[in-house]
């Protein structure tokens, strides 16, 4: 089938490519999708301008996209909750579903998952796949194929938002407002949050950020000190909640100074070497540090929220291309024009 594919480093091609018959087989607790929308992400990019992510190469040609809508197609014998025509959107990571690790809930960081367009898992720029029922989250009427195609990246803010354990009122900042940075800032905010500063060097990214809500205040980081703006305005004490979302060692570096004591720091940002850690500034606040590693359970979450109005993230989806433009679509994504978000290739229906 017709595919985006990432012959190797720096170098796509939108061809023809077959698919192992095992991928293709529908198992009774399958069910076929026909991909309507893919979101184009950071991971699919650098994989294209780097060839790898940390212990993850890109060995053979593989199909890209991870962040996906559909409508189901087909279903296998044993599938209960979904039906040919249901709209639905993917959760891209797939365990063992006898691990220990799901077992105990943590599927997400089950080693043996399968996520897609991961080495040496295929993604899924192409017109079909096969999915378990289980990762399939059928979508309600006014939920659109482009928000739906936006759950994966949210799920990363949601499961961010859960684990910082966010109170009513709470103050966060979110470090770099990249995709992942402005969809925690929408999670903070959901999560009950009464002001959100976001961090970031780009001047346009800041003003996406504030337009996104009232709540959210953009903070220049080459410009101004996000510690002092914060502590003046918590009479000196500091934010309940820091979201670590640049991947930068150097910002990583001072996640706890503007944290209030007793506040939580989480870990978004990949940080592929070790980096520094200022453990007597997380002493003295007794700061409680989590890390995330994808999301697990968010998924249904994520589409209520996106239902009821809780969150909007249509504001983020700035550009959007056909299939047969994909190689192009990459090429600008690569270029990362500040005053693009999110951007989604639509495939033909
Ligand atoms: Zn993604």
């Amino acid at each position: 089938m017709k595919s985006l594919v990432l012959e190797r480093k720096d170098e796509l091609s939108l061809r023809d490519f077959p698919i192992e018959r095992e991928e293709e087989t529908l198992g009774p607790r399958d069910v076929r999708i026909k991909l309507h929308t893919v979101g184009i992400c950071g991971s699919d990019v650098h994989y294209y301008t780097h060839g790898r992510i940390g212990p993850f190469v890109v060995k053979e040609p593989m199909i890209l996209g991870h962040e996906a809508s559909g409508t189901v197609i087909e279903t296998g014998s044993e599938v209960a909750t979904l039906k040919a025509g249901d709209r639905v959107c993917m959760e891209p990571g797939i365990p063992d579903p006898n691990s220990k690790a799901t077992r105990l809930g943590m599927y997400n960081v089950d080693p043996a998952v399968r996520f897609w367009a991961t080495p040496p898992v295929h993604g899924i720029l192409r017109p079909t796949c096969v999915h378990p029922e289980a990762f399939t989250f059928k979508l309600p009427d006014n939920v659109s194929f482009a928000e739906a195609a936006m759950v994966e990246p949210l799920a990363v803010g949601v499961h961010a938002a859960t684990k910082a354990r966010i109170k009513p009122g709470d103050i966060a900042v979110v470090m770099g407002a990249g995709p992942i940075g402005l969809v925690t800032a929408l999670s903070a905010i959901a999560g009950g949050c009464a002001r959100v500063y976001v961090t970031d060097l780009a001047e346009k990214k800041l003003e996406i950020a504030a337009s996104l809500s009232p709540a959210i205040i953009g903070v220049q980081a080459g410009q101004e000190s996000v510690v002092e703006r914060v502590k003046a305005d918590t009479d000196g004490w500091g934010c309940d909640v820091v979201f670590e979302a640049t991947g930068s060692p150097k910002a990583a570096a001072q996640v706890f100074e503007p944290l209030a004591p007793g506040g939580c720091v989480v870990m978004i940002g990949g940080q592929p070497d070790p980096i520094a850690y200022d453990a007597g500034a997380a002493m003295v606040r007794e700061a409680r540090v989590e890390n995330i590693f994808r999301y697990a359970h968010v998924f249904p979450r994520c589409v209520a929220m996106l239902s009821s109005g809780a969150i909007d993230v249509k504001p983020l989806i700035t550009r959007t291309f056909d299939f047969d433009e994909s190689v192009k679509a990459f090429e600008i994504a690569a270029s990362a024009p500040p005053s693009d978000v999110k951007m989604q290739i639509e495939l033909p229906q």
